[in-house]
C-alpha cells in the first residue's frame, strides 16, 4: 500500500494546530503496520533547514502561475519518515507563518500556494507523473489547503489513485473569488453546486469533500456535528448526503513526544505508578511563572489558540471565583487580542495567582501540561482536540465542553465511572460560564477533599491507551476499502 500523505504542516518541521501533530504522527504509525507512506508538503524555510538528506528527485512542469518548480526528498532526522517538499523561492519561501505574514495578514497568493500543493499531488498520482518509481494508490488529503488536490485528480489528470480527505477543521474552507479558478487552470464547467462553486466563491474544501472517494474526520461525535448546521460551516447538505460514507476516526497522541516518563522538557518525570515527579514539575512551573510556590493551591492550565472556537471567553467571568476558592491559572496561548487583553488585566490584577504567556512556546506547553493540577478546555466546537488527551497523559484530568473528540475522550466523573474505573475528567452540561465554574468546582471538590479518588481519575487518564496504534489501524481499514472495494 502506497500512501501520499499531503498536509500543509507537519510537526516537527512546521505547527500551527494539531493539524501539524497529527501529519507528524500518523505516518509514522502507517510506517509501523507496512503502509509505504510519504508525505507531501510546501517548502518553508523551517522544513527545507530541518529535512536530512535533502535532494532533488524531480522538475515540476506546466504548473499553474509559476511553472515550473523542484521536487526534493528528505527524511524527518529521529522518524526516517519521507517528505517530498515542493520547492519555490517565489511560493514558499518568505517570512512569517505558512498563511500570513509576521503581522497576521493572510498571504493574498494562498489560493495559488495551496492551489500548487493540490496540484502536484494529483500530478503525483497520474501517469505523467515525473516520479516514475513511486505511485501512490491513495492519496490522503488534510483540510482545506489541499482540497483542490481529488478534484485535479478526478478532472484533470484522470489518477488511477483513490483519494481521502481528512476533515480537521471546518471552520476553515479556503474561499476565493471566482477569478482564480483560470489562474489555477481549474474547468469552468465544475463551478457548479455540483462541483467547487459555494455563494459564488471557489472552496476548495468544498472540492475535497465533493470529488474526494473517501472522507473521514477526526472524531465520531464530529463526523456526526458535521452534518448539522450548526457545526457544517455551510457544507451540512453536502456532508450529509455523504453521511454514511463519513468516518470518524478519534487522533492519538505521539508517546515519543508527550510523555510525562521521558518528556525532556520537564525537570522531573512521572509516571502512573510513581506520580511524585508531578509536584516537582508543578513547583518549577510555579517558579518560572512568577506564581506563588503553594503544593496545594489548585492549578489550572491552558494551552490553547484565544479563538471564539476555543470558548475562553467564558472562563473570563468567573474568573475572581476561581480566584476566591484559592486557584492559581497558568495560561499559554495567543489569537484575539481582545481575549488576549482580558488576560493580560486578570494577571496584573492578581500576579502570584495567575499567569498568562501570550506567544507560541512549545517546551512551556509540555511544562504546563505537567505542572498542572487540571486541564481546562471548554471548546465551542472541537473535532478532536489534542490537548485533552495530552492532559489524560499528564495526570492532569481535562474539564472540557461535551463536543466533538472532547465528548468522545473525557468521561465524566460520577458515582458510576468512578466505581468502573472509567471517569478520567470532569464535562460540561453546555457551553456556558455558569456550567464552566459548576464543573471546576466539582473538580476542585474532589481535589481538595479526597486525595485518593483524584489520585484514581488521575491514573485511569494516564492508563489509557492514547497512542496512534489503534486509530492507525482504522485508517489502514478505509484505505484497503478504497484499494479493494467490496
Ligand atoms: P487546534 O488544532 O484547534 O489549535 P488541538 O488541541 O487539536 O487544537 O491542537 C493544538 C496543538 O497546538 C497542541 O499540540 C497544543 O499543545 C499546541 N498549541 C496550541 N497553542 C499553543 C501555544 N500557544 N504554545 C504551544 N503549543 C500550542
Amino acid at each position: 500500500m502506497k500512501v501520499l500523505f499531503v498536509s500543509s504542516e507537519v510537526f516537527p518541521l512546521i505547527k500551527t494546530g494539531g493539524l501539524a501533530d497529527v501529519s507528524g504522527s500518523l505516518p509514522i504509525a502507517l510506517q509501523r503496520l507496512g503502509v509505504d507512506v510519504r508525505l507531501l508538503m510546501p517548502g518553508y524555510p523551517a522544513v527545507l533547514n530541518k529535512l536530512t538528506d535533502l535532494h532533488e528527485i524531480a522538475v515540476l512542469e506546466n504548473l499553474p502561475v509559476i511553472n515550473t518548480a523542484t521536487l526534493l526528498m528528505g527524511v524527518i532526522k529521529d522518524t526516517q519518515v519521507k517528505v517530498m517538499v515542493i520547492q519555490s523561492a517565489s511560493l514558499y519561501e518568505r517570512d512569517g507563518g505558512p498563511y500570513a505574514d509576521a503581522n497576521g495578514m493572510e498571504w493574498l497568493d494562498n489560493p495559488v500556494r495551496f492551489g500548487i500543493l493540490s496540484k502536484v499531488a494529483a500530478i503525483l498520482s497520474g501517469a505523467n507523473s515525473p516520479v516514475k518509481n513511486w505511485q501512490p494508490d491513495i492519496v490522503h488529503c488534510n483540510d482545506w489547503q489541499t482540497g483542490l488536490a481529488p478534484a485535479y485528480m478526478k478532472l484533470v489528470e484522470q489518477s488511477p489513485a483513490k483519494s481521502m480527505i481528512s476533515l480537521h477543521n471546518m471552520a476553515f474552507q479556503g474561499c476565493y473569488a471566482p477569478t482564480w479558478l483560470s489562474t489555477l487552470a481549474l474547468p469552468r464547467t465544475n463551478f457548479t453546486l455540483e462541483g467547487f462553486e459555494y455563494h459564488g466563491q471557489l472552496s476548495f474544501l468544498k472540492a475535497g469533500i465533493f470529488y474526494a472517494d473517501a472522507i473521514t474526520t477526526v472524531s465520531p461525535s464530529y463526523a456526526k456535528e458535521i452534518q448539522t448546521p450548526a457545526f457544517g460551516f455551510g457544507l451540512e447538505g453536502l456532508l450529509s448526503k455523504r453521511g454514511d460514507e463519513i468516518k470518524g476516526i478519534l487522533n492519538g497522541i505521539e508517546t515519543d513526544e508527550w510523555n510525562p516518563a521521558t518528556d525532556e522538557y520537564l525537570i522531573a518525570k512521572y509516571s502512573a505508578e510513581k506520580l511524585a515527579g508531578k509536584k516537582l514539575v508543578k513547583r518549577a512551573l510555579q517558579e518560572r511563572l512568577g506564581l506563588h510556590i503553594d503544593a496545594d493551591a489548585p492549578l489550572l492550565g491552558i494551552v490553547s489558540r484565544l479563538t471564539h472556537q476555543k470558548g475562553l471567553d467564558m472562563l473570563v467571568p468567573i474568573m475572581q471565583d476561581l480566584i476566591d476558592a484559592g486557584c492559581q491559572l497558568a495560561l499559554l496561548g495567543n489569537g484575539d487580542t481582545q481575549l488576549e487583553n482580558a488576560f493580560r488585566h486578570i494577571a496584573i490584577n492578581n500576579l502570584g495567582r495567575v499567569s498568562v504567556t501570550i506567544g507560541y512556546n512549545e517546551p512551556l506547553s509540555h511544562q504546563v501540561m505537567a505542572g498542572c493540577d487540571m486541564f481546562i478546555m471548554p471548546s465551542r466546537f472541537e473535532p478532536c482536540g489534542l490537548n485533552q488527551l495530552y492532559g489524560l497523559a499528564y495526570g492532569t484530568p481535562p474539564i472540557v465542553n461535551a463536543t466533538g473528540g472532547l465528548a468522545d475522550s473525557v468521561i465524566d466523573t460520577n458515582i458510576i465511572t468512578y466505581k468502573n474505573k472509567t471517569a478520567n475528567g470532569f464535562v460540561m452540561s453546555e457551553a456556558s460560564s455558569a456550567s464552566l465554574l459548576h464543573c471546576i468546582k466539582q473538580a476542585l471538590n474532589i481535589f481538595k477533599n479526597d486525595a485518593a479518588a483524584w489520585r484514581q481519575i488521575q491514573k485511569n487518564g494516564m492508563l489509557q491507551n492514547l497512542s496512534w496504534d489503534k486509530s492507525a489501524l482504522e485508517y489502514l481499514a478505509e484505505y484497503e476499502k478504497l484499494v479493494k472495494p467490496i
